[in-house]
């Protein structure tokens, strides 16, 4: 049965037997300094799906929480793809085309600048995903559950259909075509997220409010309008820390808007559809193994972090396919922040020093590790103390993560979240595998850039080649990296 958890405090909230909604913990207090943020409890049937479904959603669909709670509500397999195609074919109208599963290569160009010889570096190459990023993934996944959730009379509002045929297909057309009684979206972003929740959200016609910063780009605010959502422009307001557009964004939640946002703290749901991307990667890297290589792994992946929604979904996925058998070991994960915000990389370093002071070579005999890979080693090795100070950690949230103090400039402007929401997944996926966070400058990220431009030949913005910034700066640090399979995630288009 579908059912979520909440890492912070422990609520559970039965979604199979109630109508109660997966979004946020519903045991969060302002103020309790616990990290509410719920996660699948219940886990999908495996084996690793092996079809061969262009569509992710479709691919990947039994591992699904809107698949599961589809069949939770009398609909089939069958009528749940039906969903997904009919969906599809509205995105395909709004935006020229649906969701396919998007390349996953090796750059051959990219590993021999970057000084990799022997090993390997793989592109995920989201730029030509629907909207231009990967944050559809998120959304879409988030769609299907909303619709489904609708058989049941659920959040949108409608009459549960009365014919046995095409139960969810039914239902599915209705919603398609009709908004009244449906609570609204609503979404905080000044880019790829804003534009993929309006081509979703468009694509089922269903109402949407996005919040914009005053700073957001023109283009981004007329397709929003020719999208036909609402936009709203907030102020950063002096003296106030955090972002005014997610302020006013949970301003509408609580009165009565479905969240539908790449923040996993906001709705857990939009993890969902984020991990087709890892698990993506999974099927393309054994599909390529089997030919060429037999047994190898891919060995460390960067991911840049900005509200960590990407980072997140690309962990939980990986060890999602771990538990499945599809792979025999979790690669090192490497988050990539901009010099402009870290966020993460704080909390990271805050967890890490109460890690180190329990740790006996360090307590016993003053070992004090000379870099961040040492530091990681000895970390990976203790995952009783890990699992101790990340349950310490979750609640004592402020401890760890807290807004960025100044307003943060860089020239990747979409991992600049002032908090990186669900950061602790993140920092927990690196200590448990011995990977750790970068900070990279304006300059890197634009050298990484150019590379990445004359490398793949993909037109990929500064925000989607931070990873691959990340990657240049820890080669020098990492010598084990220039012999590994080592993958990147590219996640936007270049609009400009
Ligand atoms: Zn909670």
């Amino acid at each position: 049965m579908l059912t979520y958890v909440c890492v912070g405090c422990g609520a559970t909230v039965p979604v199979g037997e109630s109508a109660a909604q997966p979004f946020r913990c519903p045991g969060a207090r302002a103020g309790d300094d616990v990290d509410h943020v719920l996660w699948r409890e219940d886990e999908p049937p495996g084996p690793f799906p092996q079809n061969e479904d262009a569509n992710p959603f479709i691919r990947y669909r039994a591992l699904l929480a809107a698949h599961a709670l589809a069949l939770g509500v009398g609909a089939s397999d069958a009528i749940f793809v039906q969903l997904v195609r009919e969906l599809d074919d509205e995105v395909a109208r709004v935006d020229g085309h649906g969701f396919m599963e998007t390349p996953f290569e090796p750059s051959p160009g990219l590993a021999e600048k970057l000084g990799c010889t022997t090993g390997e570096i793989w592109v995920k190459d989201e730029t030509g995903n629907v909207a231009g990023s990967h944050k559809a993934r998120h959304l879409m996944g988030l769609m299907l559950y909303l619709l489904a959730d609708s058989r049941r009379g659920g959040l949108a509002g409608l009459p549960e259909s009365s014919e046995d045929t095409a139960v969810l297909g039914a239902t599915t057309r209705l919603g398609l075509h009709g908004t009244e009684g449906r609570h609204p979206l609503a979404i905080a972003s000044c880019g790829n997220a804003a534009l993929a929740a309006g081509v979703i959200a468009g694509a089922a016609g269903w109402p949407i409010d996005v919040f914009v910063p005053r700073s957001a780009s023109a283009a981004v605010v007329e397709r929003l309008g020719q999208l036909s959502a609402d936009v709203h422009t907030c102020d950063r307001l002096d003296g106030v820390p955090g972002d005014p557009c997610h302020a006013l964004f949970r301003v509408a939640v609580t009165a009565g808007a479905i969240p539908f946002c790449c923040q996993g703290s906001d709705n857990a749901l939009t993890i969902d559809g984020g991990k087709t991307l890892a698990w993506e990667m999974i099927s393309a890297f054994r599909r390529s193994a089997r030919r060429l290589w037999g047994a190898s792994r891919l060995d460390a992946v960067f991911i840049q972090v900005g509200g960590g929604a990407l980072a997140s979904s690309i962990v939980q996925g990986f060890c999602d396919a771990l538990r499945l058998g599809a792979i025999d070991r979790l690669p090192r994960f490497y988050a990539v922040q901009t010099s402009g915000a870290y966020p993460l990389k704080r909390a990271y370093d805050s967890v890490a020093d109460r890690i180190l002071e329990r740790v006996p070579l360090v307590v016993e005999q003053g070992f004090s590790p000379a870099s961040d890979r040492e530091r990681a080693e000895l970390m990976r090795n203790h995952p009783a103390i890990i699992d101790d100070e990340m349950r310490f950690a979750r609640t004592h949230r402020s401890a760890f993560m807290r807004p960025w103090e100044k307003h943060p400039h860089s020239i990747a402007h979409g991992i600049l979240d002032d908090e990186t929401y669900d950061w602790a997944a993140v920092v927990d996926g690196m200590l448990r595998t011995g990977g750790w966070p970068l900070v990279v400058c304006d300059d890197r990220l634009m050298d990484a850039n150019v590379i990445a431009r004359q490398a793949t030949g993909i037109t990929v913005d500064h925000t989607g080649s931070a990873g691959l910034a990340g990657l240049m700066k820890a080669v020098g640090l990492d010598s084990r990296l220039a012999a590994e399979h080592v993958a990147v995630v590219f996640s936007g288009i270049d609009r400009t």
